[in-house]
């Protein structure tokens, strides 16, 4: 085995690799750009070396710098994770010549496997089923247009160099070739500097089922069965599961047959996933499924595989890369249970699931209840540099209902603030009937967008209350008195143990009116049912307070009646009391104009002075109040003339 592995990546994985590193006792040295100085994966390597700036291009991609780094620290192998330069057969190449070990396949199956044409042509003549259409040299547009229509309707075109689901566009009828076509291509050729596309039949009904395998340097290859990842956005992955529900024992033989014949193909070593789409609309049968591609590198779905087999897959790479035989022969692997995996992004779902960069300035992952991979720890930031992906999180139990819902038992009990995330999402697609019973395709998620991204509805009241609380709470412990009056906005004295505090939501003033009791204990007046000990809340930098429930996050801002008397002045002809106080000075006299900011009036409310400004520059018709005066909320402090608010 090695004594030193360079792990060329960032985040989950890289992290996720050190961990087995350090079970096997073998010192990590991690590689990162300046937007990842002060990283997780940072933190946890033995040493660190810097690659460049943030830019993926200028640092992760950097296969050179990266072998540099790995001569520097004597690294003896590199783990390269996924995406970045695990499939790239230049790098593979040049690990060798440095006589540093790729942990991967030979750079020859890398390059067998990394066009999509080339692989299925190679499948096609190993005997595994691939799907039907056109792999042809030949790309003008008429030729395409007939393979389509020879192929029949529905299609897919595919980028033969694609990725992600990048440069691929369904089609549906002869009508709409054209401009898929051409869309395609553009999106193929930006993403992957390579245009070219082949055909394929749209398969009804589709479900993504995936072997992974395993092979050795000594000839061994084996399966380590299949997962199930039909449950995507885009043509990417959001929910995955092992074993795959509803998979007959015959079919289960054959994919797996199949993979490992495909592996066996390509002179394959190490962990490779097989992707095949499955027929599903008569139900998984033997005879429907086709090979997509193959993987030629670890998986980010791979710990449902950890999960249900108990083996430790980057253990097993290492293990291979190293020259030790496979440990297990096909028949002493077993499956146990069911796991369910969710991708946890730094994205919003309400709108089209765009990366949401920030502080994550609350994040609480369930740990003691599931496995949880995660790159970021609470305070870290999610960059626009790289995959906005904040977790995975893995669930695994006796059957598949109840790892499911412990998935989503987790999901509820996960916080984060700082910046959207899909995790009410993943809580609603685990929760949703049809995929607890095992209903799915990869239309799933589109055909229940509805559903899933229902608008965000307002607050519920319990939840004011705990923000209420919190806030109560987090003012008694900076002044250690139980007395808020003399700092929190937001907070007004009712009587002489009730408490007001005031909200915003959208636009409009809420209150929540809380009862101080002489044990010291809180309780809020208005609630019918006792506030959920399961909230939680904290501040946020911008001084708002989110609040957490059932995996959901709620930001709320607290009521500012002088930014409120602001905007109120700006629209109207006079300056009100923003709340019942007294009036201390009165700096204004009719008939004088005033700049935009200047101070009109000095208000005593909850035993705090406040300035009331113009909102513009003005000519001061009426003052109505004096010093001394008890004035109601709403209350006209100061009107002014006609001509100068409007020009104003
Ligand atoms: P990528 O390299 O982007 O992962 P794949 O070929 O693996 O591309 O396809 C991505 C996804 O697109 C699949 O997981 C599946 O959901 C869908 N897909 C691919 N080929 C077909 C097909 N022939 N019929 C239906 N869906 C398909
Ligand atoms: P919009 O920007 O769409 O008007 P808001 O800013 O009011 O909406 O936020 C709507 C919801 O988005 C919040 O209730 C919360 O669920 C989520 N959200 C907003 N800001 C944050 C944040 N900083 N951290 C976590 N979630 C947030
Ligand atoms: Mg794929």
């Amino acid at each position: 085995m090695f004594s030193k592995l360079l792990i060329a990546n960032r985040g989950e994985i890289a992290v996720r690799v050190m961990r087995t590193a350090k079970g096997l006792g073998i010192s990590t040295v991690a590689v990162y750009s300046d937007a990842d100085a002060n990283a997780l994966h940072v933190a946890m390597a033995d040493e660190a070396v810097r690659i460049g700036p943030p830019s993926a291009r200028e640092s992760y991609l950097k296969g050179d710098v990266i072998l540099a780094a790995a001569r520097q620290t004597g690294a003896e192998a590199i783990h390269p994770g996924y995406g970045f330069l695990s499939e790239n057969a230049e790098f593979a190449e040049a690990c060798a010549a440095a006589g540093i070990v790729f942990v991967g396949p030979p750079p020859s199956a890398i390059r067998a496997m990394g066009l999509k044409d080339q692989a299925k042509a190679l499948m096609a003549k190993a005997g595994v089923p691939v799907v039907p259409g056109y792999l042809g040299e030949e790309q003008s547009p008429k030729r395409l247009a007939e393979e389509a229509e020879r192929t029949g309707y529905p299609v897919l075109i595919k980028a033969v160099a694609g990725g992600g689901g990048k440069g691929m566009r369904r089609v549906d009828s002869k009508s709409g070739f054209a401009a898929a076509l051409e869309g395609a291509k553009r999106e193929a050729a930006s993403a992957f500097g390579d245009d070219r596309v082949l055909i394929e039949k749209y398969v009804a009904r589709p479900r993504h089922i995936e072997m992974q395998v395993f092979a050795d340097n000594h000839g061994n290859a084996v399966h380590l069965f299949e997962r199930d990842c039909s449950l995507q956005r885009r043509h990417q992955k959001v929910i995955e599961e092992a074993p795959a529900p509803g998979m007959p024992p015959a079919m289960r033989a054959a994919m797996g047959e199949a993979a490992v014949k495909a592996a066996l193909a390509v002179g394959y070593s190490g962990a490779g996933t097989v992707e095949f789409i499955a027929d599903a609309s008569e139900g998984l049968k033997a005879d429907r499924f086709w090979f997509m591609e193959m993987n030629t590198r670890l998986q980010v779905e791979h710990p449902v595989t950890e999960a249900i087999t108990g083996l430790d897959l980057v253990e097993l790479q290492l293990r291979v890369a190293s020259g030790e035989k496979l440990p297990l022969a096909q028949d002493q692997i077993r499956l146990q249970g069911h796991a369910v995996e969710a991708r946890l992004y730094a994205e919003d779902p309400q709108h089209d699931f765009l990366p949401s960069t920030g502080t994550l300035e609350r994040l609480h992952l369930p740990e003691n209840l599931v496995r949880v991979d995660s790159g970021v720890r609470e305070g870290d930031a999610v960059t626009p540099f790289y995959d906005p992906m904040i977790a995975k999180v893995i669930a695994h139990a006796d059957t598949r209902e109840a790892a499911a819902a412990k998935l989503a038992h987790a999901l509820e009990a996960t916080q984060i603030a700082g910046l959207r995330s899909n995790n009410a999402f993943l809580i609603r697609a685990l929760k949703q009937p049809e995929f607890v019973a095992g209903d799915i395709d990869t239309g799933f998620i589109p055909r229940h967008q509805a559903e899933l991204i229902p608008p965000k509805a307002e607050p519920p009241l319990q939840l004011l209350g705990q923000a209420a609380m919190f806030l109560v709470r987090e003012c008694e412990r900076a002044h250690r008195s139980n007395d808020p009056w003399d700092r929190a906005d937001g907070f007004r004295l009712v009587g002489d143990a009730r408490q007001t505090v005031d909200f915003v939501i959208g636009g409009k003033r809420r209150s929540v009116q809380l009862m101080h009791r002489h044990d010291g204990s809180l309780e809020m007046m208005d609630a019918k049912a006792a506030v959920s000990p399961h909230g939680n809340a904290v501040r946020m930098k911008s001084g708002d307070i989110a609040v957490f429930e059932r995996g959901e996050t709620w930001v709320l801002s607290l009521y500012d009646p002088f930014a409120a008397a602001d905007e109120q002045g700006s629209s109207a002809d006079r300056v009100t009391a923003p709340m019942p106080g007294k009036v201390i000075q009165v700096l204004v006299r009719p008939g004088e104009t005033v700049k935009r900011g200047a101070p009109l009036a000095v208000l005593e409310a909850m035993k705090m002075e406040h300035t009331l400004a113009a909102s513009a520059d003005a000519l001061i018709a009426t003052v109505d109040v004096s010093p001394g005066d008890q004035v109601n909320e709403g209350a006209v402090i100061v009107g002014f003339a006609k001509e100068n608010s409007e020009a104003a």
